[in-house]
């Protein structure tokens, strides 16, 4: 399959219409109309599988931030869209899914070109799940009751409680799977009501854009849905507006802590998906064969660059060798191209700002004493890629141990016995507390693993399945709140409590 693609021009064989995306400059999405950046600034949007310009965004300041909250304000206060039918919103939420299906290639297309993914896992899962999280919430409108409350004051009362949209929403969201990201932060807000200023990262800001288009099609009022492309100062103004009420963030620890101390300004909510360095647990009686693309997969999925990823991976002595091997060979059969050749199986870092960083991590780690096993050279001679990476004799106290490297680097560490609690220990040695797998079928050592582990996601035998109905955030320095399921609409509401004196 991979001799009829055309590697001079990789996207030679995209449909039509993303073509024609491709081509336009894009502007911002204010109040249901496209407009320029105030200052008229632009910026090339790169494919990373090559480095080549594919098209053209614009560069929104503080001024444009300011015109997006103002639409958005005027449109939450005007009340059209939080004091619709709860099914009218739901419908309208529900039909954005089905033209997320309608245009599924398309966008896929877009996503692989800005964000370096393989096409088939882009359009087979991220795609799909981007609708699917627009179908699960369309659910909810009609399901955010409150409570009646049977209070004891003196006298007679009818007390109730009730959910209310937070508001104003501030989302600002990363390059890393940009268009679920973008699904993830807009569905449950539609759905409880809220209106909306999205920014995309500036690596990755296309699939948003073209979200925005299908979000006035599918009927979302104008002013409900604003997408402001830009860079970080852009997020920091939406951080700081007056008028935002709430900010939904997924992004790094330190972006995060950035966001929390402008929030106190003015006490805006904030829910944060933060990173992470989620351990994988390996024990004997696994089954192997699925345990040893899992394992590697938890870590190379999107090249490394995923919240999740299973980047400090414990195998028990007793099959040590074996997965070693066997993630050793899994990772350098792997083939690394361009996202839209059907052959590739893994992309590209997102920038080479990422590759210097996810290098100079990596030489780090091995300055500090770590061996290379497989890996550990950039791939090719265009765009970003990266051989997938083998450590071992990876220890506590070395950087690869302790900091998110969000690149295709496994850090691989041999572990004794079967003390669930020392174990867990081990586990929880970090400030982060987002994901964790653990590989066995002996049920009774999985729950309890499971449960000592600090950890907002726990997999046994698969590692990265989500669903959007399965909550999903961090402990520790991973973040605040949860997403998806039902706390990721809660995430957008408020609780209202209403007494009526009846004496
Ligand atoms: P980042 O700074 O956390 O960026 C995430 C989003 O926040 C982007 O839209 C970014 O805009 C925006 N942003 C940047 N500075 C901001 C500020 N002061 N206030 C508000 N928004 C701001 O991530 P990055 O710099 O692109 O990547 C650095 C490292 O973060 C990565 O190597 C990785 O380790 C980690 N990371 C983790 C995740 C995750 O899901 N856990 C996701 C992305 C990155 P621009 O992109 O336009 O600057
Ligand atoms: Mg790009």
């Amino acid at each position: 399959m991979s001799e009829s693609f055309d590697h001079a021009s990789p996207h030679a064989g995209i449909l039509e219409t993303t073509q024609r995306f491709l081509q336009r400059s894009h502007r911002l999405y204010i109040d249901g109309r496209w407009v320029d950046a105030s200052s008229g600034a632009t910026r090339p949007v790169l494919d990373p599988a090559t480095g080549q310009q594919i098209s053209v965004m614009a560069e929104g300041n503080v001024q444009d931030v300011d015109a997006a909250v103002r639409a958005a304000r005027k449109a939450f206060d005007g009340g059209e869209w939080r004091r619709l039918s709860t099914n009218e919103r739901s419908r309208i939420v529900w039909k954005i899914g089905e033209l997320i299906d309608v245009h599924a290639q398309e966008l896929a297309e877009l996503e692989v070109l800005d964000e370096g993914a393989p096409f088939a896992v882009v359009k087979d899962f991220w795609v799909r799940l981007a609708a699917d999280h627009f179908r699960y919430y369309a659910g909810w409108p009609n399901k955010l009751n409150g409570d009646t409350i049977p209070v004891n004051m003196p006298g007679e009362w009818h007390a109730y409680t009730v959910r209310e949209p937070v508001g104003v929403v501030g989302q600002i969201i990363p390059w890393n799977v940009p268009f679920l990201m973008a699904a993830w932060k807009l569905a449950p807000a539609l759905a409880a009501g809220c209106t909306v200023v999205l920014k995309p990262a500036e690596d990755t800001p296309l699939t948003a854009l073209r979200l925005a288009e299908l979000c006035r099609e599918a009927g979302v009022p104008d002013g409900v849905v604003n997408v402001i492309t830009g860079g970080g100062d852009a997020g920091a103004a939406l951080v700081a507006h007056p008028d935002i009420d709430k900010i939904a963030f997924t992004g790094s620890t330190e972006t995060g802590k950035a966001i929390v101390r402008a929030a106190a300004q003015n006490l805006k909510r904030v829910s944060l998906e933060l990173g992470g360095k989620s351990p994988v647990f390996v024990f004997p009686d696994a089954d192997l064969a699925n345990v040893i693309p899992g394992v590697a997969q938890a870590v190379l999925l999107n090249a490394g660059q995923a919240c999740t990823a299973g980047s400090r991976l414990y195998i028990h002595e007793d099959v040590y060798d074996r997965v070693i091997d066997g993630v050793a060979q899994y990772a350098s059969s792997l083939k690394l191209g361009h996202g839209l050749d059907p052959a590739s199986q893994l992309g590209p870092l997102i920038s080479a700002r990422q590759f210097s960083r996810v290098s100079r991590m990596l030489q780090t780690g091995l300055d500090e004493g770590a061996q290379l096993v497989v890996g550990g050279q950039q791939h090719g001679d265009r765009g970003y890629f990266m051989q997938p990476t083998l450590l071992t004799g990876v220890r506590p106290g070395m950087s690869v141990y302790r900091d998110e490297i969000f690149g295709p680097v496994i850090a691989a560490m041999k572990i004794s016995g079967e003390n669930l609690d020392a174990l867990a220990r081990e586990a929880n040695n970090t400030t982060y507390g987002l994901g964790a797998s653990i590989w066995t079928n002996d049920v009774k050592r999985a729950h309890q693993l499971a449960a000592r582990i600090r950890a907002g996601v726990i997999w046994i035998n698969a590692h990265h399945s989500i669903d959007a109905a399965f909550p999903f955030g961090g402990f520790k320095q991973s973040g605040w709140g949860r997403e998806m399921g039902k706390p990721g609409i809660e995430l957008y509401t408020e609780l209202k409590s209403v007494a009526i004196n009846l004496g």
